[in-house]
C-alpha cells in the first residue's frame, strides 16, 4: 500500500474516495480534458497586474517558467471578447436594476418627495451592497485596461520554481489569517486533529482551501522540469516521484500527507456539486464563440458531463452547513464569504505570473462554486429552467470558465495521484 492510495470516507461527506477515483478517472475526467479545449473555454479573461493590496516589499519573480503568454488583440477570436454570455446578462441585469429603480423611486417617493440627491445616492449604495453579498469573490474590474486574454491550453499549470519567502507568506497569509482556526495559535492553520474541534463549516472552508493547495503542488510534482538527458537536448516536463514523496509522505510531511491529498477530494465533492446544482443553469447557457457547429458540440458536450455528473448518488450536501436562520449563524456565513473574498484579494499578490494566472483562476472558480452552493437561490439539481431562472441567478462568462476550468484542475490532479500510484508500484 502505498501512502498516496487513500480508502474510505471523504470526511464530513458520505462518499468513498474508491467510488471517486472511479467516477473522476474514468467518467470525468476524459470528457473535461476534451472539452477544456475549445474556445469559449480556453480564453480567460483577467488583470495580471493589479497591485497587491496588502504588501508591497515583493518583487515579481524573473523565472523564465513563471512567465504567461498573454494574447495580443487578433490572437481571440472576435466573438469569444463580445460574449453572447456576458452581453445577456448586462441586458438582463440592466433590466433588472431599472425595476429595482423604479420600485427605489417609489419607495423613495413615498417615504420622502424632498429627499436630497446624497440620500437617494445612499439608499443605491445599499442596494449595490446587498447585490454583491452573495459574491465570494472580488472580481477584476470589467472597465480596467489591465485586463488581458489568456490562452490556458499555451499557458500550462506547472512547476515554475517559484518558492521559498514570497510563496510562504501567501500561504501562512491563507491560512493563519483567512482559514478559521481552532482556539490555540497553530503553524499553517489546523492539523486533523484540532479540525474535530472545529464547527462543520469551519472545516468545510479548511478543507477546501487546503485541497487547493494539494492540487496545485501535485500539478508541479506531475508537470516537474527535469533536466536533458544529453549535454545539448532539451529538458524534459514529467511526473516527480521524489518531489512528490517530499510532500506527500507522512514521513516526511509530519503525517500530514495523506489527509492533506483526501482534502483534494473534498473540494472536488464541492465543485461537483455547484455543478449539478447549477446544471440547468448551465444547460441552458450558449457557450457562444461564434462558431455554431463548434457551440452546438460544446453544448452537447456539456450536456453529456452535467448528466454523469447529476447521476452520482453520492454528492457533497450543502444543506447541512449554515442550516439555521440564527444571527450567529448568519454571522458564520458572512464571515466565511469575506475570509474567502479576502483569499481572492490575496491572490493578487503571487509573485509568479503564471502562478498568479492559475490561482486567481482556481480561487474564482471555487468562489462561483460556492456562489451557486450559499447565495440562497433555490435551484434543485432535478428542476427545469424556469422563465424568470436567468433574472435571479447570473453567471458572467469568466464564471464559467472559471468554475470549469477549476474543476478541471482538481479532476487532473485526482487522475495524476492515479499515475503517481502507478509509479511507485
Ligand atoms: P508550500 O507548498 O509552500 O507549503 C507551505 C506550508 O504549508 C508547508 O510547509 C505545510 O506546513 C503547509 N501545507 C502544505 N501543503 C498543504 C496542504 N495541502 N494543506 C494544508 N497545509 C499545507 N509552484 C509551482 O511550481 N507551480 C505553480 O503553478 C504554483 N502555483 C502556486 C499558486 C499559489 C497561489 C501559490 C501561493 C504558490 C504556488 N506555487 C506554485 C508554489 C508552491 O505552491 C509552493 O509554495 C512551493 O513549491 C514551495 O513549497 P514548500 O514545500 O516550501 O511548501
Amino acid at each position: 500500500g502505498c501512502f498516496c492510495k487513500l480508502q474510505g470516507e471523504v470526511d464530513d461527506c458520505s462518499c468513498k474516495v474508491e467510488s471517486l477515483d472511479s467516477l473522476n478517472n474514468n467518467q470525468i475526467y476524459p470528457r473535461l480534458k476534451s472539452l477544456l479545449t475549445r474556445n469559449f473555454f480556453r480564453y480567460f479573461k483577467v488583470n495580471l497586474q493589479k497591485p497587491c493590496p496588502f504588501w508591497t516589499d515583493d518583487s515579481r519573480c524573473a523565472l523564465k517558467d513563471c512567465h504567461v503568454n498573454v494574447c495580443s488583440e487578433d490572437q481571440v477570436p472576435i466573438d469569444v471578447k463580445q460574449n453572447k454570455q456576458d452581453i445577456e446578462n448586462k441586458y438582463s441585469k440592466e433590466a433588472q436594476q431599472d425595476g429595482h429603480t423604479c420600485q427605489e423611486e417609489r419607495e423613495l417617493s413615498a417615504l420622502d418627495t424632498t429627499l436630497s440627491e446624497s440620500s437617494k445616492q445612499a439608499f443605491k449604495d445599499w442596494k449595490d451592497y446587498d447585490d454583491s453579498l452573495d459574491m465570494f469573490c472580488e472580481m477584476d474590474d470589467e472597465h480596467s485596461a489591465d485586463l488581458q486574454y489568456v490562452d490556458l491550453l499555451l499557458n500550462p499549470e506547472r512547476y515554475t520554481g517559484y518558492k521559498g519567502m514570497s510563496p510562504h507568506r501567501i500561504w501562512r497569509s491563507v491560512y493563519e489569517e483567512n482559514c478559521f482556526k481552532p482556539s490555540e495559535k497553530l503553524h499553517y492553520g489546523p492539523d486533523q486533529d484540532n479540525l474535530s474541534n472545529m464547527c462543520l463549516e469551519k472545516r468545510a472552508f479548511y478543507r477546501m482551501i487546503s485541497g487547493l493547495h494539494t492540487s496545485i503542488n501535485i500539478h508541479l510534482c506531475d508537470q516537474y522540469l527535469h533536466p536533458s538527458d544529453s549535454a545539448f537536448g532539451p529538458p524534459k516536463w514529467g511526473p516527480n516521484i521524489k518531489e512528490f514523496r517530499q510532500r506527500f509522505d507522512p514521513e516526511t510531511s509530519d503525517g500530514q500527507g495523506p489527509q492533506r491529498l483526501k482534502n483534494l477530494y473534498f473540494a472536488y465533492l464541492v465543485e461537483l456539486r455547484a455543478l449539478a446544482k447549477a446544471a440547468p443553469y448551465l444547460l441552458q447557457a450558449e457557450y457562444y464563440t461564434g462558431n455554431s457547429a463548434q457551440d452546438e458540440d460544446v453544448r452537447n458536450a456539456v450536456k453529456d458531463l452535467l448528466q454523469i455528473i447529476r447521476s452520482f448518488p453520492d454528492h457533497f450536501d450543502e444543506s447541512k452547513l449554515f442550516q439555521d436562520h440564527s444571527l450567529e449563524t448568519l454571522k458564520l456565513k458572512m464571515e466565511f464569504r469575506d475570509h474567502f473574498r479576502n483569499i481572492s484579494r490575496i491572490m493578487d499578490c503571487v509573485g509568479c505570473d503564471k502562478c498568479r494566472l492559475w490561482g486567481k483562476l482556481q480561487v474564482l472558480g471555487m468562489g462561483t462554486a460556492l456562489k451557486i452552493l450559499f447565495s440562497g437561490n433555490s435551484m434543485d439539481p432535478g428542476s427545469t429552467v424556469s422563465a424568470d431562472f436567468k433574472a435571479d441567478f447570473q453567471l458572467t462568462r469568466t464564471e464559467i470558465v472559471a468554475l470549469f476550468n477549476a474543476f478541471g484542475r482538481l479532476s487532473s490532479s485526482i487522475h495524476s495521484l492515479e499515475n503517481f500510484r502507478k509509479l511507485m508500484r
